[in-house]
C-alpha cells in the first residue's frame, strides 16, 4: 500500500496545477494520479488542436508557480482585443487592453503547452510522486483516511483526496456526489484554419442564432484557433463537409471578417453540457475543475475557474495547516466551497444568460440586443468592469492569483 498526504485524481491542467502548488506551498507528501501516461513530453512542431484563453488571474497562477516562463519559451498568443457581434442585430461591442491598463486581455495557449509546462515543473518536486497509468477500482471513504484501490490490487490511501477527473469524474460518482446536468444543446467544433487577412492579436467571436463562432489568434498572425458552437444536428452536417465546403461556410458564419479562411486540418467535435456538482466536499474529499463544473466555452473560463479552485483550495489548507487544524476536516473543506461555488455559479450563471440572450430571433430582442451592445460599447466603465471581470479581476482573490510573488 502507497501512503499520502494528499491524492489528486486527474492530471489535466487543473489536476496538475493543483498537485504542484501544493508541492510548492506545503511540505506534505503529494500523488498526481491519472489513469492515462503522465508526460511531460513536448514536441513544438506538433500544434494542439485543442487551446484556452487564459486569463489574467491564470497568468499570474502559473507566474508564482513558475510554469509562466516555460509557457512563454513554448509557444503562446497574446490577444490585446476582443471583438464580439451580432448576426441577428449587427450589434458589435469592441474591448481593448489599454482600456483597463493592460498589454492584454489574455493569451490563447494549447493545452499541451500549459500541461507538459505544469508537468515539468512537477517532476522538480521532491514531495510529489507522479503515478501513471493507474485503472482505478473502487474507493472506500474511512474516518481517517480514504482508499483507492485499483483493478490490480495495489491500494493508496490518502488524508485528503482531490478528484481533478474531468467532467465524467470517477471520483464525484464513486463520492455520491450530486450534480445538475443540462445539455447545452450545442457540440463545438474545433480547429486550426489559415486566414487571408492578419487576426491583429484580436480575439473575434461572432454570435449566429445558432450559436457562436470564434476566431482565437495563435502564434501566427494568419493561424487561428476556431471553435463554432451549433446544434448537434448542424455539427453533424459540418464535419461531414470537404475542406472546399467547410472553409467556405466558415467564411461566410465569420463575415469575412478576416478574408479568405483556408480549413485543411482535422475538425473534432465536443457536445457541451453544464454540470454543477451541489456540494464541493465531503469529509477528506475535494472536487476542483471540470469534475465540479463545466461550462459552455463560449467565455473562455473552463480551466480559468478550475485554476482559481485549485489556488483558493491550497490558500485554504495553507491557512489550515499554520493554524494547526486538520487539513481533510468538513469545516476546514467547508470554507474552500463557499469561496468557490458562488463565483463559479455566477460565471455559469452568466454564460447561460448570453447564450439565451442571443440565441432569439424574435425582432424585439434582436433591437433590443443592437441598442444593448450599441450603448455598452460606448460606456467604457461597463467595458472596463466586464474586461476585469473576465480576466479574473474579482474582489475576493486567492494570493496565488492577486500578486505576483517577489521570488517569480
Ligand atoms: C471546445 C472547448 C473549448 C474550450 N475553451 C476554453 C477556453 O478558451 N478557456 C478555458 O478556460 N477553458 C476552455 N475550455 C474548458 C477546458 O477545456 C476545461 O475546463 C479544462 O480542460 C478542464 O480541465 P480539468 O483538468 O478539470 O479536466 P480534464 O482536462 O478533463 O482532465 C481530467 C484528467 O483526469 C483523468 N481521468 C479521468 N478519469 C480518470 C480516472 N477514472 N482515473 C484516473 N484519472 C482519470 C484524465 O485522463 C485527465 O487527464 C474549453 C472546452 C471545450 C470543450
Amino acid at each position: 500500500m502507497s501512503t499520502y498526504d494528499i491524492l489528486i485524481v486527474g492530471s489535466g491542467i487543473v489536476g496538475a496545477t493543483t498537485a504542484l502548488a501544493f508541492a510548492q506551498k506545503t511540505k506534505l507528501k503529494i500523488a498526481l494520479l491519472d489513469a492515462k501516461k503522465i508526460s511531460a513530453e513536448w514536441h513544438a512542431d506538433h500544434a494542439d488542436p485543442r487551446v484556452s484563453a487564459i486569463s489574467l488571474a491564470s497568468q499570474r497562477i502559473f507566474q508564482n508557480l513558475g510554469v509562466w516562463s516555460t509557457l512563454q519559451a513554448k509557444r503562446i498568443s497574446p490577444y490585446q482585443k476582443m471583438v464580439v457581434w451580432d448576426a441577428g442585430s449587427h450589434g458589435e461591442i469592441q474591448f481593448d487592453s489599454r482600456a483597463i491598463q493592460e498589454v492584454a486581455l489574455g493569451y490563447i495557449v494549447e493545452d499541451s503547452v500549459m500541461r507538459t509546462s505544469i508537468l515539468e515543473q512537477c517532476a522538480r518536486c521532491d514531495n510529489l510522486a507522479i503515478i501513471s497509468s493507474v485503472e482505478l477500482d473502487s474507493l472506500h471513504e474511512a474516518v481517517e483516511y480514504v482508499e483507492l484501490q485499483t483493478k490490480s490490487g495495489h491500494a493508496y490511501r490518502t488524508k485528503l483526496l482531490i478528484g481533478a477527473d474531468g467532467g465524467q469524474s470517477w471520483v464525484r460518482e464513486q463520492a455520491g456526489i450530486e450534480f445538475a446536468c443540462r445539455d447545452y444543446a450545442h457540440s463545438a467544433l474545433v480547429t486550426t484554419v489559415k486566414t487571408e487577412l492578419p487576426h491583429q492579436m484580436t480575439a473575434w467571436q461572432r454570435f449566429l442564432a445558432t450559436g457562436p463562432l470564434a476566431f482565437l489568434p495563435l502564434a501566427d498572425l494568419h493561424t487561428c484557433s476556431i471553435v463554432w458552437s451549433t446544434s448537434p444536428a448542424e455539427a453533424t452536417r459540418l464535419l461531414a463537409l470537404s475542406n472546399t465546403e467547410f472553409q467556405s461556410e466558415l467564411a461566410v458564419a465569420f463575415d469575412h471578417k478576416l478574408g479568405r479562411v483556408v480549413a485543411e486540418q482535422q475538425r473534432y467535435r465536443f457536445d457541451l453540457y453544464r454540470r454543477h456538482v451541489k456540494n464541493y466536499v465531503k469529509p477528506r474529499l475535494v472536487l476542483v475543475g471540470d469534475a465540479a463544473h463545466t461550462i459552455h466555452p463560449m467565455a473562455g473560463q473552463g480551466v480559468n475557474l478550475g485554476l482559481l479552485d485549485a489556488a483558493c483550495l491550497v490558500d485554504v489548507m495553507v491557512d489550515a495547516i499554520k493554524n494547526q487544524r486538520d487539513l481533510a476536516s468538513f469545516s476546514v473543506l467547508r470554507r474552500y466551497e463557499r469561496w468557490r461555488k458562488s463565483d463559479n455559479a455566477t460565471m455559469l450563471n452568466f454564460v447561460e444568460g448570453v447564450k439565451c440572450l442571443f440565441a432569439s430571433e424574435v425582432k424585439p430582442v434582436q433591437q433590443l440586443r443592437h441598442v444593448g451592445m450599441a450603448v455598452t460599447n460606448h460606456l467604457d466603465f461597463i467595458k472596463n468592469y466586464f474586461s476585469r471581470y473576465a480576466t479574473g479581476d474579482r474582489s475576493d482573490m486567492p494570493k496565488l492569483a492577486h500578486t505576483i510573488s517577489e521570488d517569480n
